[in-house]
């Protein structure tokens, strides 16, 4: 790989972390139509048609495309994120928004989640576009807008209101790849499916009063306090799904670790001995997660308050339902369900792939090529991403990319919204070149 398409995967991943598309939840922030005119301007002398599909003011989302000879053959879609979350620059060693690079590594919020996979990818199709690539199936790009908060104005908004342009029979977007280290070679995960979410509002009631003489009241406040401490305490059970089995087997922790890995009766004693980043992904992948997050309650220090409202993040495995999460909140909360309201105020159920598939065979194929020696393990990913909406749709949608040995998985999963975000430049270039050889192995 030239070190000019590096420096080109450089420049561009610079500017859009330059860019601070801070998606902090609220529909007027964002404002990724920079970054949309950030890469229109790059790809626009490749040849190509672009189009940009807005649903809001600001929130623009851009694609090109390259179209196929054969309508039969298979269409294939890059999809990068161009919003990031907020950060706390207080944490960070570095001006998370200086997009500065430092002995090879590229820093700045974007950096791992998503902007490297959404420069790469477009480095890749700008080539392609370039070297006058004309496949049998069709290759289309998508920077996409709202990524970080619901998909409303990005890839759910596509699928509902632009489906021709975006639909896709496969699509790859965040993320995977890291190497795991085997005696074998390098172990690849690929996102097959991602975790639900349930995110609710449980209202504590309680009665007011005078808070001089608090005895034997019934104060929301304090009944909230042993809600959230339930909640805190509540052991879900452990369920070891075929993509976690299939995960710890591939990737091979060995004899012991693989036991205890895949076994529901040890797994939660274990992951207190497994170092903190890998504790909390085994974790989170084998049970169903529940994390108090906001508590709002109480209007003046000397009224007792008569109602509280805590919200609490939710997150389902693949098969759970809105009735299988009201059954394990019940179990959580004991006596005290009868006393609250439950308002769910996102349902998202969990969504998978088929491991068997064409664009799986095709990642193995080319991932053995770039790195020696290397397959890829299916994997569970614990957050949300725009992958559902195209699952649903009928999409076969795989996270993946690819990343220096230089990453482990333990930093990796801290620097997803974490300080001190950065992508070492050596990732980009295997990124880029897996973009290339993906799209003709699969398309020519
Ligand atoms: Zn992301």
């Amino acid at each position: 790989m030239s070190t000019e398409t590096v420096n080109e995967a450089v420049d561009l991943l610079a500017h859009l972390i330059r860019n601070q598309c801070v998606n902090d939840g609220t529909p007027d922030s964002g404002f990724e139509s920079r970054s949309a005119d950030v890469l229109a301007q790059y790809l626009g002398d490749s040849g190509l048609d672009l189009q940009r599909f807005s649903a809001r003011p600001g929130r623009d989302n851009l694609v090109a495309r390259i179209e196929g000879s054969d309508p039969t053959a298979p269409t294939l879609l890059y999809m990068g994120h161009t919003d990031v979350v907020p950060v706390n620059p207080d944490g960070w060693r570095r001006d998370p928004f200086a997009g500065e690079l430092v002995d090879g590594e590229l820093w700045g919020r974007g950096a791992v989640d998503m902007l490297n996979l959404t420069a790469t990818m477009a480095v890749a199709f700008r080539k392609l576009a370039k070297s006058g690539f004309k496949p049998r199936g069709t290759l289309v790009y998508l920077a996409v807008a709202d990524e970080e908060n619901l998909g409303t104005w990005g890839a759910e908004y596509l699928l509902e209101s632009e489906r021709d342009a975006v639909m896709a029979d496969f699509v790859v977007t965040e993320a995977g790849g890291f190497q795991m280290p085997n005696a074998e070679g390098p172990r690849l995960p690929v996102i097959v499916g991602e975790k639900g979410s349930y995110w609710c509002r449980i209202a504590v009631h309680g009665t007011p009063g005078h808070a001089s003489q608090p005895f034997r009241t019934d104060n929301a406040l304090v009944t909230a306090a042993e809600i959230v401490r339930r909640l805190a305490e509540y052991r879900p059970p452990t369920v070891i799904h075929d993509t976690w089995e299939r995960f710890i087997k591939g990737v091979d922790f060995g004899e012991e670790w693989n036991a205890k890995l895949t076994d529901a009766e040890t797994l939660t004693e274990f992951c207190e001995e497994l170092p903190i980043g890998l504790a909390r992904q085994a974790h989170a992948c084998t049970h169903t997660t529940f994390a108090p997050t906001i508590i709002h309650g109480g209007t003046k220090t000397n009224v007792i308050p008569d109602l509280v409202n805590v919200e609490v993040d939710i997150r389902t495995l693949p098969g759970q339902r809105a009735s299988d999460v009201r059954k394990m909140l019940d179990d959580a909360l004991g006596d005290l369900a009868a006393h609250v309201d439950v308002t769910p105020f996102d349902e998202n159920e969990s969504t998978s792939s088929e491991i068997d598939s064409a664009l799986w065979a095709s990642m193995e194929r080319v991932s053995k090529g770039i790195v020696e020696n290397a397959s890829l393990v299916p994997f569970l990913t614990v957050g949300a991403t725009d992958a559902r909406f195209f699952r649903r749709a009928g999409s076969v949608a795989y996270g993946y990319g690819l990343f220096s040995r230089k990453l482990s998985f333990d930093d990796y999963a801290s620097m997803f919204h974490g300080n001190d975000e950065r992508i070492d430049t050596e990732s980009l270039d295997l990124s880029t070149q897996l973009w290339e050889a993906l799209a003709r192995d699969l398309l020519e």
